[in-house]
């Protein structure tokens, strides 16, 4: 019997031991592990996207929100493409940012950022000119200026950061891609807060699923390898 695992790929080795989940933290007994020391715990393997990441952006020690992004969509519970995507990029940035030791960055806007983007339908970007990646990057200035529909200043660069980051996606032409977009949200986001929380420049990031989608627009993408 042969067993993948789900974050790298290589073959399973069967030796009983303790493992941590890579995901969530969470210490358990296994027959199985990786040999990078990958492990995906229960409750992670049968989890939601938006509980999968909640556990993990409360969890993560991360301070390279395009890692973690990746390492939540390569999760089964993320499909190529989908909607799943749209709450993923506001809280890998909190959790991101909370690990950097930015003030006022807790566990309830990370939960926040989840909560307030449900709902964006699939196709977004193609049926409406919107995306929700977009709202992403809205959504987490919105949180850390306390933003209300009713704010002057705030209001104005929470509606700044969503606009950056979809005309970022627009620029980058070609069919949709989710994770180029959720990339893009993140970068976007990082450039706009980096002098004021005196933030290191993001390294560049060679995505993991390039060449792999069914629609990949391989040269034509930053991310292309
Ligand atoms: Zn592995
Ligand atoms: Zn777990």
């Amino acid at each position: 019997m042969k067993f993948r695992c789900r974050i790298c790929e290589q073959d399973l080795l069967e030796q009983a031991s303790s493992c941590t989940c890579t995901y969530c933290g969470q210490e358990e007994e296994a027959e199985w592990s990786c040999p990078m020391g990958h492990y995906l715990c229960e409750s992670c393997r049968t989890a939601g996207p938006d509980d999968l990441t909640e556990r993990t952006c409360l969890h993560s020690e991360a301070r390279n929100p395009l890692e973690l992004a990746e390492l939540l969509m390569r999760h089964p519970a993320f499909h190529a493409y989908g909607e799943e995507h749209h709450s993923l990029a506001a809280p890998v940035i909190l959790a991101a940012l909370r690990k950097q030791g930015v003030p006022g960055v807790t566990e309830e806007a990370i939960r926040l950022s989840i909560a307030r983007l449900q709902g964006i339908p699939i196709s977004v970007c193609g049926t409406r000119g919107d995306c929700g990646s977009a709202a992403s990057a809205g959504t987490v200035i919105s949180i850390l200026r306390s933003a209300t529909p009713l704010s002057d200043q705030e209001r104005t660069e929470a509606l700044r950061a969503t606009a950056h980051t979809l005309l970022r996606i627009a620029d980058r032409g070609g069919p949709r891609c989710c994770k180029q977009s959720v990339f893009e949200a993140i970068v976007c986001t990082w450039e706009r807060l980096q002098d004021e929380l005196q933030l290191a420049a993001l390294p560049a990031h060679s995505c993991a699923f390039a060449g792999k989608l069914k629609d990949c627009k391989t040269t034509r993408c930053p991310y292309f390898g």
